[in-house]
């Protein structure tokens, strides 16, 4: 028990990171203006093959504009995965609209596309895809879905920096997509967030909402009720070395997912439990190494327990958000009720080495034992 707790995440910050920030401070550009910000802001839209990227605040507050700006308002319905952080559900509450739940598929944990149809109402304004713990969604069918019935498309990638799908970086494949750099994310800037979209007339209108609303060539002229939702120069400065680093934290989180599948193949083989699966389509991130724990298994907060008296850290899935009190309606949307009463966040962060998922494998199939 003397051995270092192996927490969840934790960010990888370095030299670069530390420079920027004093770069930063000495510049006197702390604030919402300075030369950081376009530089993360072009950076990351190029990451994600995206004309225009648009910095923000934090992640929740990115779906919020991304919405706003997608003509969602009081009175309309957004469909949006139920197994997810309570955060999506949110923004389209923000918005006086209402989130209508879908169900998720057993093979990819993500939003099933096939379970569309019979959500959709003549209210129905936008699909929210929610790329859950770094793989992409099934996007074609939901991205045709919505193209025949007139329906905006944002992307909640929150999870999946660098995700591909058919090849294609998830982000730039919708009308918007909505990155979170929290302190778990696969890059963080402490708080932060980003908007990326190819069209350059909806950028413009993200950049409106995120600044009071304010005319950008007539000062103090508002056009409309806006929001104060800028990224700060300093958060941009630590964004701009961690974008950097993007490419190398993606290798390192797949490999990570390599190592465990390796060392919980054994459990996989006894049934004892289910691992990340990954779509032949899809390049995840696995932002959360994750298992399913068999049925029979003791529960989830049982093993989690166990874990936690070995020293690892562990997390559950979110609870189904169609079971959370703000949003619960008593309807049942059986897969995501199974993963989230079966599904376990492993510790995943860019730093870990094989000796630590050696020492999770070997905590969990002890937990897993009595
Ligand atoms: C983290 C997260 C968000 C919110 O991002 P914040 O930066 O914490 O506001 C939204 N959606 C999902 C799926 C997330 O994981």
């Amino acid at each position: 028990m003397s051995e270092p707790r192996i927490p969840i995440a934790a960010p990888v910050l370095g030299e670069e990171e530390l420079a920027n920030v004093i770069e930063a401070v000495r510049s006197g550009w702390i604030s919402s203006k300075g030369a950081f910000i376009g530089e993360f802001e072009r950076e990351f839209a190029a990451f994600c093959g995206a004309r225009h990227g648009v910095a923000v605040a934090n992640g929740t507050v990115a779906l919020h504009i991304a919405l706003l700006a997608a003509g969602v308002g009081p009175g309309d319905e957004v469909l949006v995965p139920s197994l997810t952080f309570v955060a999506t559900a949110n923004a389209v509450r923000y918005c006086g609209a209402m989130p209508v739940f879908v169900d998720s598929t057993r093979d990819t944990w993500q939003m099933d596309a096939s379970a569309l149809e019979a959500r959709v109402t003549p209210r129905t304004r936008a699909i929210l895809p929610v790329h859950l713990y770094g793989h992409p969604c099934d996007m074609d069918p939901i991205l045709q879905f919505a193209a025949r019935r007139g329906l905006a498309v944002v992307e909640d990638a929150a999870e999946a920096h660098g995700a591909q799908y058919r090849g294609r970086r998830v982000g730039g494949l919708g009308t918007t997509g909505c990155f979170s750099f929290y302190g778990n994310k696969l890059i963080t800037t402490g708080e932060g967030g980003i908007c990326v979209t190819d069209d350059g007339a909806l950028a413009e209108r993200l950049r409106l909402l995120r600044d009071h609303g304010m005319d950008p060539k007539r000062t103090y002229w508002h056009d409309t009720v806006g929001y104060n939702y800028r990224m700060t120069n300093l958060q941009a400065a630590v964004g701009v070395a961690q974008v950097k680093k993007l490419g190398a934290f993606i290798e390192k989180k797949r490999q990570i997912a390599r190592w465990y599948a390796e060392a919980l193949a054994p459990l996989e083989r006894a049934d004892r439990l289910r691992l990340h699966p990954e779509a032949p389509w899809a390049r995840s991130v696995f932002w959360m190494y994750s298992v399913l724990l068999a049925d029979s298994e003791a529960s989830v907060d049982q093993v989690r327990n166990r874990l936690g008296d070995r020293g690892v850290d562990s997390r559950p899935f979110f609870h189904p958000i169609h079971t959370l009190p703000p949003y619960a309606t008593g309807e049942r949307l059986p897969v995501a009720e199974e993963l989230s009463a079966r599904g376990l966040n492993l510790p995943s962060g860019v730093g870990l080495e094989q000796a630590q998922v050696k020492r999770v494998a070997r905590a969990l199939a002890e937990a897993l034992e009595r």
